[in-house]
Parts: structure tokens; C-alpha cells; sequence
């Protein structure tokens, strides 16, 4: 039997009483759970397999079957703040679909728990909680721990060390550009996308998340080749027109 952390990636049904959960565990990484009778008011489950809620579960691994029966599964945190702003929401979506689409099959994970662990409960904090840098700390985390490491303080035409913010960024290379090489060319990237990825580094808060979050973005997709598009992209931008400018 085993027993270990979870986090709930994504649930769908399975007909009319049964649910399918896929789960990132801590101890051995995407886990495909049929839920009998989870939909009825009377589970045991409750919230514990809510999507992003975190868990403990128990479980017996059966090595010839894709679906593993779970035997029982206790809520540790339902995330009440995170699903309480939409944005945060948005944002942990979007981190569930690309760990289930793109992380490794059949294999342990613990860094993509121990990151998302993480991530979840930052959002998860007081509404008045600055978390600006949240879901761009997670993308820069996740493209190091996929092995496509980004150098944010490197010009990558001189190779000097960059001493503010660069002046120009190329998501598809990861390259930054200082001021003196860019010298008299227009930049490609926005301001708001190289000061966004100078105050990742800088620790500062950035101030127009959503310019970096899609240079970060748009820079795994090209090394890891997701344009099997991530549905939950769409409901961000949806919600970053709400509340972001
Ligand atoms: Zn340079």
C-alpha cells in the first residue's frame, strides 16, 4: 500500500457516480485514480480530490492497469484563497495542465511536487499578499528543472554581465541583449517584458506579470515544442483582461 501527498491536476467524469483523477503524487509522480461513487454526497472523499486540492492518499499500485483504485484520500489543504481569486486560479490551471501534458510519464517527480506544492500555497495566501512574481518564480523553476536553464543576467551578444535591466529579449532563443549592443535598433520585446524578467532577478516585484509570463512561456514552448496548446491559457487571458492592465 502506498501512502503519499497528492496534488489533484484534473478530474473528469466517469459515468454517472464515478469520477477519473489524475494526480500528482509525491512519491511517484502522475497517478491516473478511478473513483467509484465519488460524485455521490455521500463520499468519503469530499474535497480531498477537488481539482488543485493537496492530499494524502492511499493507494495499492497495480503495475498492469493505467487506472489505480485509491483506497482512501484525506484533504489536507482545499486552497480557499486561490480559488477565491480568479486569477490565482487561472494561473495554478495552467501550471496543472503543463505538468500533466509535459512532465514525464511513469516516473517519480518529485521536484515538479515539491514546486507546485509550492507555488499553490503562495497563492493560496491573504488576498492582500503581493503575488506578482508567483506563477513567472514557477515558470523560470520549471524551465531550470526541464533542463532548459534561462540566463537572466547574460547579454548574449557580448556575453557581459548585464548590470540593469536588458534592452531587448528574444523568448524563442532565451537571449537577452544589453544596451550598449542593442545600441541604436528597436527592441523586439516590450519594456515591460525585459523589466518584468530584470525584477525576477532582482527579486523585486514585477509590475505587469502577465508581459513576463508569456516571454517565459512563449520560451519553454519552444524548447519543449507545446503546441498542443494548453486550454487554460484561453481562461487566463479571459481573466488577466479583468484584472490586470
Ligand atoms: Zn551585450
Amino acid at each position: 500500500m502506498i501512502k503519499t501527498r497528492a496534488i489533484v491536476l484534473h478530474r473528469f467524469p466517469y459515468s454517472d457516480s464515478s469520477w477519473i483523477v489524475k494526480a500528482l503524487t509525491e512519491e511517484c509522480g502522475i497517478i491516473s485514480f478511478i473513483v467509484k461513487g465519488g460524485k455521490r454526497k455521500e463520499s468519503p472523499f469530499k474535497g480531498a480530490l477537488d481539482p488543485l486540492s493537496l492530499s494524502e492518499v492511499v493507494f495499492r499500485q497495480n503495475p498492469n492497469t493505467e487506472l489505480q483504485f485509491i483506497k482512501e484520500a484525506t484533504l489536507l489543504e482545499w486552497r480557499k484563497n486561490l480559488r477565491e481569486d480568479l486569477l490565482s486560479l487561472a494561473k495554478a490551471q495552467v501550471m496543472a495542465e503543463m505538468i500533466l501534458r509535459y512532465a514525464p510519464q511513469g516516473v517519480p517527480l518529485q521536484d515538479e511536487f515539491q514546486l507546485l506544492e509550492r507555488a499553490t500555497s503562495e497563492l493560496d495566501q491573504p488576498a492582500d499578499t503581493p503575488k506578482n512574481n508567483i506563477f513567472a518564480k514557477w515558470l523560470l523553476s520549471t524551465c531550470e528543472m526541464w533542463g532548459y536553464d534561462l540566463d537572466l543576467g547574460t547579454c548574449s551578444r557580448c556575453g557581459g554581465t548585464l548590470e540593469s535591466s536588458a534592452a531587448d529579449f528574444f523568448p524563442e532563443t532565451g537571449g537577452f541583449v544589453c544596451k550598449s549592443c542593442l545600441g541604436v535598433e528597436s527592441p523586439r520585446a516590450k519594456l515591460e517584458t525585459v523589466n518584468g524578467l530584470w525584477a525576477l532577478r532582482q527579486g523585486a516585484e514585477i509590475q505587469h506579470p502577465q508581459f513576463t509570463e508569456n516571454a517565459l512561456l512563449a520560451y519553454l514552448r519552444t524548447h519543449i515544442g507545446f503546441l498542443k496548446e494548453i486550454n487554460s491559457i484561453k481562461f487566463l487571458n479571459e481573466t488577466r483582461k479583468l484584472f490586470e492592465e
